[in-house]
């Protein structure tokens, strides 16, 4: 499958170099507004290749993304000192309705892919400029705090992170709810499994694992100033479901009819993910502390995409 990547910054480039790394496409098209930046990442990635895979990379216009089964939006600008989140939010749509009306006309059965932050939103926003099916406009939502989640169960418990089913839901940003309740380690409950390998989930651990989620973007910001690989590695794993048709359940951000009480909202749960892009929504069981969280997540989400002005 053919991917094209509009946004050649450290997320969009990471997403290729991924991609490039997996063998899943086998042409990968980079786009951006700095096009000496675009080719530039192009040339870099393309010569991991030889190591790995047989991808083909280029730099190009948006002409170039035809036949692309997936595009990923990794376009964006960032807060400038002084600047609102909401006046951010209206840059950003601004740069995502210049950047759609270049992508529809060319490609408009291809499945968006959305990574730019706050990537509800963009979502939100992109389901509603573009008049696509919702299921077609993927945002990356909570991949990357679900994998977080996973990894630090997994080292608690002393087992892989394939091997733990937990998801993170609602906002991919301060207000994520970790579905707790429903976590498993194999087929058996965290507490169980926790028992059996006597590493007891107490209050305590069950905190420092809440904050290494929630956090992690932060404390990785300060030190290296923004986060990458991961979301890159998220995005490739999106696309490897989408092109392989493998229906994966990720848990991605798409408008949804409802989710706890709130309507027509962009927020993640899990989700299968196959050729068509999101078949099914999932609803986890929850317990009445976590429904309410998810519904404060999504009421805050639904507030703040309704007050943008397109
Ligand atoms: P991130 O860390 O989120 O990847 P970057 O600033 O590194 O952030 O990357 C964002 C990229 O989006 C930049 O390379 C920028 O040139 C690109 N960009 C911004 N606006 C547009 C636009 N209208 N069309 C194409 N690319 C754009």
């Amino acid at each position: 499958m053919k991917v094209g990547i509009v946004g050649a910054g450290m997320v969009g480039s990471s997403a290729g170099y991924a991609l490039a790394l997996m063998g899943i496409a086998s042409e990968i098209v980079l786009i951006d507004q700095n096009s000496a930046l675009a080719l530039a990442q192009a040339e870099d990635i393309s010569h991991a290749v030889p190591f790995m895979s047989s991808t083909t990379v280029n730099a190009g216009g948006y002409k170039d993304l035809e036949g692309a089964g997936v595009v990923i939006l990794a376009a964006g600008v960032s807060q400038k000192p002084g600047e609102t989140r909401l006046e951010l939010l209206e840059r950003n749509a601004a740069v995502f309705r210049a950047v759609l009306s270049e992508v529809l006309p060319v490609v408009p059965e291809a499945i968006l892919l959305i990574a730019s932050n706050p990537v509800d939103i963009m979502t939100q926003i992109t389901t509603r400029i573009s008049g696509l099916q919702p299921q077609r406009v993927i945002g990356s939502g909570t991949i990357l705090d679900t994998a977080r989640f996973r990894s630090l169960i997994g080292r608690h418990l002393g087992i892989s992170p394939q091997s733990v089913h937990a998801y993170v839901l609602g906002e991919h940003g301060d207000s994520e709810v970790l579905a707790w309740s429903s976590a498993r380690a194999g087929s058996v409950s965290l507490h169980s499994f926790a028992e059996q390998v006597d590493h007891p989930l107490t209050e305590e651990i069950r905190a420092s694992i809440d904050d290494g989620v929630r956090n992690a973007a932060y404390k990785i910001i300060n030190g290296k100033g923004s986060t990458y690989y991961g979301i890159g590695a998220g995005l490739a794993r999106i696309v490897k479901a989408i092109a392989q048709d493998h229906r994966d359940v990720l848990s991605v951000s798409i408008v949804t009819p409802e989710v706890a009480g709130v309507r027509d909202v962009a927020l993640s749960i899990p989700r299968v993910i196959g050729a068509a892009g999101v078949m099914t929504d999932l609803f986890p069981d929850l317990d009445e502390q976590e429904h309410a969280a998810l519904n404060r997540s999504a009421s805050l989400l639904k507030g703040l995409a309704d007050s943008v002005r397109l």
